[in-house]
């Protein structure tokens, strides 16, 4: 999404007129930005390139471009599968891609995008690209190694962004807690975090894709001190048995991951922790699986999501065997989410009565949507007032929680 956005303030700076699928503007050229890193995504990109081919074919259409992770990977498979499709670009052929529409890169519009969500929230990309090794990961093979963008660049970034009305971000990067390595020789996200939390009009900032080996702690230290950095995190476990961590190649323990989450519940306690899990990885047993609904029953995380394991070629896991079927790897992990759920209603009962600062994202059947600061975008629970006075998207209101469900919760406005 930020690489589509960043495209589009190119474009756009070019006099192009451009705008996301769901804008109403009429248009000749299509761009797909493309997910390449598990099959779901692989697919639904493909199907993606054939439906804009086939409003090509019939006319509707002048050109197909391609580019993103997919495009990077299998480019020259795909030419020759889909020669309907103009042109393919990679992850980092911005340059080349705008001299299609003979436009130029411009280096002045740093941090500039024409964004695609709704006008209070944005993305913020701090980095690209990892050097981690995970076994059953591709992202590395798509994204190159690590970059870090400097605290300047993201300081800029993110006040541009407050300028257009954003206030609330999510710090993305492939992978969040190695930021600075490469640039100031030291992990660095806490100093990028005071920088961030000083920029006037921001009220959250949110971290997503925290990797959990060698996490640096200070950085729930500038968490509990900084009222405009969400109590909230992101980390990305994957599994916690020691069989599947050393496979999977996690540079992490068991034990390790058990101390994490203690000590970033003592440095923050109260803090909202968010995480995803693989299901039906190579040479995963029952007692794996046991392990790890243990494991949740146990540290009761508050918001979990869960991939079934995708057999990527060129990671080191691929030469693994596949050896959990299709549908096992899909009843584990729906075995895996019941656990999770019981605790996210347990969880919601907690908040009955209770009064929670919101956001609203939008009005939906006669309804407001909105969200907590232990809430992200899309991906965490929603907060679902009725409310007779009309409540305005992007402001903030106190709401007491009336009801609760597995994963929504639902309230009324209070003064
Ligand atoms: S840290 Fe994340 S992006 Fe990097 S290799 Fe591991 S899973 Fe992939």
């Amino acid at each position: 999404m930020v690489d589509s956005e960043v495209l589009s303030g190119q474009l756009h700076a070019n006099g192009i007129n451009v705008g996301h699928e769901s804008s109403k503007l009429d248009y000749n050229i299509v761009v797909v930005n493309t997910c390449g890193f598990i099959d779901k995504a692989k697919e639904e990109s493909v199907n993606t390139i054939l439906d804009q081919v086939a409003l090509k074919q019939d006319g509707k259409l002048d050109k197909v471009y391609v580019t993103g992770c997919l495009s990077e990977r299998y480019r020259n498979d795909l030419m020759n599968e889909i020669p309907e499709v103009d042109a393919w670009f990679g992850t980092m052929e911005l340059p080349l891609m705008l001299k299609q529409f003979n436009a130029d890169f411009k280096k002045e519009l740093l941090g500039e995008r024409l964004l695609s969500t709704p006008k209070h929230y944005a993305y913020l990309k701090i980095s690209e690209g990892c050097n981690r090794t995970c076994s059953f990961c591709a992202i590395p093979l798509m994204r190159g190694g690590h970059v870090s963008k400097t605290i300047e660049e993201l300081v800029s970034e993110a006040t541009k962004l407050v300028a257009m009305g954003v206030k609330e971000i999510m710090l993305i990067a492939q992978e969040l807690t190695y930021y600075g390595l490469d640039i100031y020789k030291k992990r660095a996200l806490a100093d990028l975090l005071k920088y961030l939390s000083d920029v006037e009009g921001l009220h959250w900032i949110r971290l997503h894709y925290a990797y959990p080996s060698k996490f640096p702690l200070d950085v729930l230290d500038v968490m509990r001190e900084r009222p405009n950095i969400c109590n909230y995190l992101d980390m990305p476990l994957q599994h916690i048995s020691n069989d599947m961590l050393l496979a999977m190649k996690r540079q992490m323990d068991k034990q390790e991951i058990y101390d994490l989450i203690a000590a970033i519940r003592d440095k923050v306690p109260g803090i909202c922790l968010r995480s995803t899990l693989i299901a039906g990885f190579p040479g995963e047993k029952r007692e794996h699986v046991e392990e790890l609904k243990s494991f949740l029953e146990e540290v009761r995380l508050d918001r979990v999501g869960i991939f079934t394991y995708s057999h990527e070629e060129n990671t080191s896991a691929h030469e693994l065997i596949d050896d959990v079927p299709a549908d096992e790897k899909e009843a584990r992990a729906q075995e895996i989410m019941e656990v999770q759920q019981e605790i996210s209603l347990e969880k919601n009962q907690d908040k009955l009565g209770k009064v929670f600062k919101v956001i609203v994202d939008k009005k939906e059947a006669g309804r407001y949507l909105a969200r907590t600061e232990f809430d992200s975008v899309e991906v965490d629970n929603e907060v679902i007032i009725t409310s007779k006075k009309a409540l305005k998207a992007g402001e903030f209101y106190n709401v007491k929680i009336t009801k609760a469900f597995d994963y929504d919760l639902e309230g009324e406005v209070v003064e």
